[in-house]
Parts: C-alpha cells; sequence; structure tokens
C-alpha cells in the first residue's frame, strides 16, 4: 500500500476537512443575497480579528499580489522605500520597488539574524521614507521579524508607512494592527490559515487608506484601494468577481481561528514549534535561525554532515512527506519544513517518525523514537 502523502512545506499546509468541504460546495451568484452576507461576515470579522480599525481585503491573488498593493497604494514613482531584508521575500519587495521607480535601500540581516531596531531607527533619521517593509517571517530563512518593537519605534517616524509582509506568520504568529501600529498587514490564504492557494488578505490603517487618496490617479487598477473600497463596505457593489468557494473556505478558517483564539492559536504554534525544533535538534539537524527570533510557523533545518539533500527528500517523500529545499544560497544545504495551520502534535509525531525512517534509510543511523521522545517531553512542559 502506498503511504498517504502529507504537505508539509512552509504553505500550502494541510486543508482540514471542514475548509475542504466549502471548496465543494455549489456555486453561487456573487450577488446572491447569501453570499453577499458571507462575504460581509469575512470582511468584517478579518478586520475584527486583526483588530484593524482601517480596512481589510480579502481578494483574489496570491502574497505575491498583496506586495504589489501594499506598495502601489502608499508610494509614487520617485520615493524612497527602505527594506528590511532577512531573506528572499526581502529581495522581491526589492525588485517590486525598483520595477515601480522607487529608490530603494536595504538594511540587510547577518545569516539568521534580525537587523537591530535602532540600525532601522537611525536610517529613518537620515532621509525620508515613504514607506518601510519588513517580513514578518521569512520563508527563506526561518528569521522572525520583532514586528512589535519596530512599531513602537515606528511612532516616531509618522510620515513612513509601515508595511509587513506577514504571508509566512499571521495566524501562526500574533500580530495586531492598530497595538503594533502597523499600516499595512497581508498573508495568503495557503498559510497560516490553512486553506487552498487563491487568496490574499491585506489589512490597511486608516493612515494607509489617506496615503492612498492623496495620491490621486494611480497606475495600478486591480489592486487598487480606492476600486476594491466600495464592494468592501458593501460586497453587494461589483468591482471584480470574487473567488466565491474560497471567500467560504476562508470564514470557515475564520471560524475556527476565532474559536481557537489568536493568542492561543500563537501559544500553541509557539509551543509545537520549539519541541519541533528540539526533537530535529536531536537528530543532527541545525535550526538557522538564532533562537530568540525563530519562526513558529516553519523551521529551516540544515543538514548534518553526510546527509545529502537530494536523496534525503527522494526518500522522505516515498516514506510519505513533502518537505521544501532550500531557497538560493541554501538550496542543497537546508530542507523547510512547514508546520503551520491546522496541523496538529499527532501530525508532528508522525512527521518526525518519516524522518527518523528517511535518516535511516539515508544510510546516516539514528535511535528510532529518539526525536519523538524528545519532542513529547517538551510538550508536556
Ligand atoms: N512573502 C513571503 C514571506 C512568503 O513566504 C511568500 C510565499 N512563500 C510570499 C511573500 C509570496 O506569496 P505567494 O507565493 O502566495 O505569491
Amino acid at each position: 500500500m502506498e503511504n498517504k502523502r502529507m504537505v508539509m512545506i512552509p504553505g500550502p499546509t494541510p486543508v482540514v476537512k471542514s475548509i475542504q468541504d466549502q471548496m465543494g460546495r455549489e456555486i453561487q451568484a456573487f450577488g446572491d443575497p447569501r453570499f453577499v452576507k458571507d462575504y460581509k461576515e469575512l470582511i468584517e470579522g478579518l478586520g475584527r480579528l486583526m483588530n484593524c480599525s482601517g480596512k481589510a481585503f480579502p481578494l483574489a491573488g496570491t502574497g505575491t499580489l498583496a506586495m504589489e498593493m501594499a506598495i502601489s497604494n502608499v508610494t509614487k514613482r520617485g520615493d524612497n522605500v527602505l527594506i528590511i531584508r532577512h531573506g528572499y521575500f526581502g529581495d522581491r519587495f526589492n525588485e517590486l520597488c525598483t520595477r515601480k521607480g522607487l529608490n530603494v535601500d536595504v538594511l540587510a540581516g547577518e545569516e539568521g539574524k534580525v537587523v537591530p531596531v535602532d540600525e532601522i531607527d537611525r536610517k529613518l533619521s537620515e532621509k525620508h521614507y515613504a514607506a518601510i517593509t519588513v517580513t514578518h517571517v521569512d520563508t527563506a530563512t526561518g528569521v522572525c521579524a520583532p514586528i512589535a518593537e519596530i512599531g513602537e519605534m515606528m511612532k516616531k517616524h509618522p510620515e513612513t508607512i509601515y508595511i509587513v509582509d506577514g504571508v509566512a506568520a499571521t495566524g501562526g504568529e500574533f500580530a495586531d494592527v492598530d497595538g503594533m501600529n502597523i499600516d499595512i498587514l497581508f498573508t495568503a490564504s495557503q498559510k497560516a490559515f490553512g486553506v487552498c492557494p487563491g487568496m490574499f488578505i491585506l489589512w490597511a490603517s486608516q493612515r494607509a487608506l489617506d496615503r492612498r487618496k492623496s495620491l490621486g490617479m494611480i497606475p495600478e487598477y486591480f489592486v487598487d484601494f480606492e476600486k476594491w473600497l466600495p464592494t468592501m463596505n458593501d460586497p453587494s457593489k461589483y468591482f471584480a468577481t470574487p473567488a466565491i468557494n474560497l471567500v467560504w473556505s476562508l470564514l470557515e478558517s475564520l471560524h475556527i481561528i476565532e474559536k481557537e483564539g489568536l493568542k492561543e492559536r500563537d501559544a500553541r504554534h509557539r509551543k509545537n514549534a520549539r519541541a519541533m525544533q528540539a526533537a530535529l535538534e536531536a537528530l543532527g539537524f541545525t535550526v538557522l535561525a538564532e533562537k530568540e527570533h525563530r519562526a513558529v510557523t516553519l523551521s529551516n533545518l540544515l543538514y548534518p554532515e553526510g546527509v545529502n539533500d537530494a536523496q534525503f527528500r527522494t526518500i522522505l517523500l516515498e516514506e510519505g512527506i513533502v518537505v521544501a529545499g532550500g531557497i538560493g544560497p541554501y538550496a542543497g544545504r537546508m530542507f523547510r519544513l512547514g508546520h503551520m495551520g491546522n496541523i496538529d502534535v499527532n501530525d508532528e509525531v508522525a512527521v518526525l517518525g518519516v524522518i527518523e525512517r528517511t535518516l535511516n534509510r539515508c544510510g546516516y543511523p539514528v535511535e528510532y523514537g529518539s526525536s519523538i521522545r524528545v519532542y513529547l517531553n517538551e510538550m508536556t512542559k
């Protein structure tokens, strides 16, 4: 019998049955009052969930489109933008901004470390920046930025729009738009919300909405706040066709998150992640990110001497688990394990068992049950 194949990459993450069921529902017209009511509940519920007194935009598209929407609505050609780079997705922001004719400065963290907040403060004091971007969790490195601390510092720079890329974090790592002084936060459906790929959610503060208004006409059409605001305020109004079944799926995900609680969800992710990371270190892997700034949504694991990336991931797949390889300088040196969203302790025990079987098949002997013992002990703390 073939093993079940668990998708343990850092997104898409496993989709629980109640969310899958929403994908299989019979279609409704986007003007059907039943759908309009559901979309309204989603928009308002997401705003409440993230404590955003501006507007939540749950729209069709992926995280990259949300990056484009964030930048397009708060900057104009020739503006300065500061990018805090903790890995590959900082580079994506750089390319996006450069193509838009923005002047980009980058502050890059050392390998596995964050850029110190006082360094960001100093840079913002040197010249006027229209916006700053921070990746909450960079999926390429597993480094988690101190977004609350940065938000506190941003109070000294009220002219600069604070953008947080929460694609690999939000719904796992705690975030609070108003409370953390964030102007734009965004995520994608396939990450810690545990929905199929195809939608993003962008939260904009009142300050971000005001900045958009001050820009007049912008070149972008689909991602223009002004085009979407009438629909977000009254979803019976058409601008572009909503991804109906994904809207329902996201609403089910929102209900799951509301029931669990955002803080409780963060605490669960934290506990599970620290236990997973300790267990994997016990097998000889090294977590790239320094301890104080490790993501809770995924782990970026450098191989021990003697384990070959291609062989490891091929056998892991045969044994039933899909993980992601390293990106850029980490290709061949690392694998990336997602542990976010609606996965539970039993899923994680299964994953560790498969990793142990795989390492032994790779000729890297480990004692069966050794990482599971570490994991379960950590979980009882
Ligand atoms: N930002 C981060 C931090 C990400 O992890 C990703 C996707 N892995 C993106 C942006 C881009 O998202 P998408 O692939 O949904 O376009």
